[in-house]
């Protein structure tokens, strides 16, 4: 079967969470307007990163999270974040970094679901839309900014926001702005701010570059980190389908053919055009199929996430822009179509299933000039990926 229920599932984050303590959110130190905020998202306990996080980010430590998505880490951050900015005066008193989009999107959704009642405001800036509304946004006086660094240079330089009574900065998924070549923009920016604030600096990786952001930016930083570096999320189930190369279409509608009619999956592919050709052979096929990439306009790809989100569309087919920070609630399945070039974007994959304490299935499609590769993120992620093969479909065929 394609959900492969066979293989021992590995322990959710709830059962990890329930297994290491019985810390509450109370126990974290948040007013009642943030606790009846958890209990109405639904929110039972702290993720591990919320246990670590929240507490030292409320005295106004700095903090160097490292944690990937689907950990409950934008919470970490958004969290104390209102928590300190409540009935204070109105200024701009925290900014958040991400490298996309959807991220900031991400980000302000989640200020909002904590924040509600608090008469915060928030607003996301980022790169492909319109100045206007971000720009009456901003000069009209918002508390919390999330913005990409691109944008937010163009609006500092406008002098749409000042960031003198800045508080809190927030540099998420540091590794992968440096990654996406912001580090002059973050300079630029963080120039801008007084030393005295406190920051906070998510990564889901450490390399090198990013101890050194760290290193600039940070005082006296507490290390708080979920899970082993490199590790796959816990709630996920991967397996790799030894298939050819030309096969490999009609090997994804066969496994979708055998999935539950409400499971939605997310399709990776290496090319845009290769998103393009596996979301035409799936229409072809009759399943409903959408692509994001960068070739897509801003309102084409908030209208695919959208349907996506809606259970409209079943199926989503993206490059790498939809790699990470993505999040959407319920996806059943990760499909790389094409291995990821590198390890970490395995690993930044399948961490769009088994978010929080949903449970995933992550398959990778690997032709017989890939199997290098997979071997290169199974030495990465320190585990063997258990091969699942289809009869008609693997490589004797
Ligand atoms: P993140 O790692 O920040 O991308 O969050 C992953 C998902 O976990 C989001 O959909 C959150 O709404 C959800 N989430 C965050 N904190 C908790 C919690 N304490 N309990 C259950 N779900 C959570």
């Amino acid at each position: 079967a394609a959900r492969a229920d066979a293989a021992a599932p590995e322990q959710t984050l709830a059962q990890q969470e329930a297994s290491t303590s019985d810390i509450t959110f109370q126990d974290l130190g948040l007013g009642e307007a943030m606790l009846a905020s958890l209990a109405k998202a639904g929110y039972s306990r702290p993720t591990p990163i919320q246990q670590q996080a929240i507490p030292l980010a409320l005295r106004g430590r700095d903090l160097m999270g490292l944690a990937q998505t689907g950990t409950g880490k934008t919470a970490a951050f958004t969290i104390p974040i209102i928590e300190r900015l409540i009935g204070g005066p109105k200024r701009t008193r925290a900014l958040v970094l991400t490298p996309t989009r959807e991220l900031c999107q991400q980000v302000e959704a989640s200020v909002r679901k904590y924040g509600t009642g608090t008469g915060l405001e928030v607003v996301s800036v980022y790169g492909g839309v319109g100045y206007e509304g971000q720009t009456e946004a901003l000069r009209g006086g918002v508390d919390i900014v999330v913005a990409t660094p691109g944008r937010l240079i163009d609006h500092l330089e406008k002098q749409n926001v000042v960031f003198d009574d800045l508080e809190v900065l927030v540099l998420d998924e540091a590794d992968r702005m440096l990654d996406m070549g912001f580090a002059p923009q973050i300079n630029r920016i963080v120039a801008t701010i007084h030393p005295y604030r406190q920051t906070l600096l998510f990564s889901a990786t450490m390399p090198p570059e990013v101890e050194a952001l760290a290193r600039k930016y940070l005082r006296k930083p507490v290390v708080v980190q979920v899970g082993r570096r490199s590790q796959a999320a816990t709630t996920v189930r991967h397996f790799v389908y030894p298939v050819p190369g030309h096969r490999k279409s009609s090997l994804l509608t066969h496994l979708i053919g055998e999935m539950e009619a409400d499971d939605s999956v997310l399709v990776f592919t290496r090319t845009k055009h290769g998103a393009d050709r596996v979301v035409r052979h799936l229409e072809h096929e009759g399943v409903h199929a959408d692509a994001l990439h960068a070739d897509k306009s801003q309102s084409q790809r908030d209208q695919a996430l959208k349907r996506f989100k809606d259970g409209k569309t079943r199926v989503l087919v993206a490059t790498d822009i939809a790699q990470r920070g993505l999040d959407i609630s319920g996806i059943t399945h990760v499909i790389n179509y094409d291995v990821p070039q590198q390890a970490e974007d395995y690993v930044h994959r399948i961490g769009r299933t088994g978010r929080a304490a949903k449970e995933g299935d992550a398959f990778t499609f690997m032709s017989t000039d890939e199997i290098g590769m997979v071997r290169t993120i199974e030495r990465v992620i320190g585990q063997e990926i258990p091969r699942i093969s289809v009869s008609g479909f693997d490589f004797g065929t």
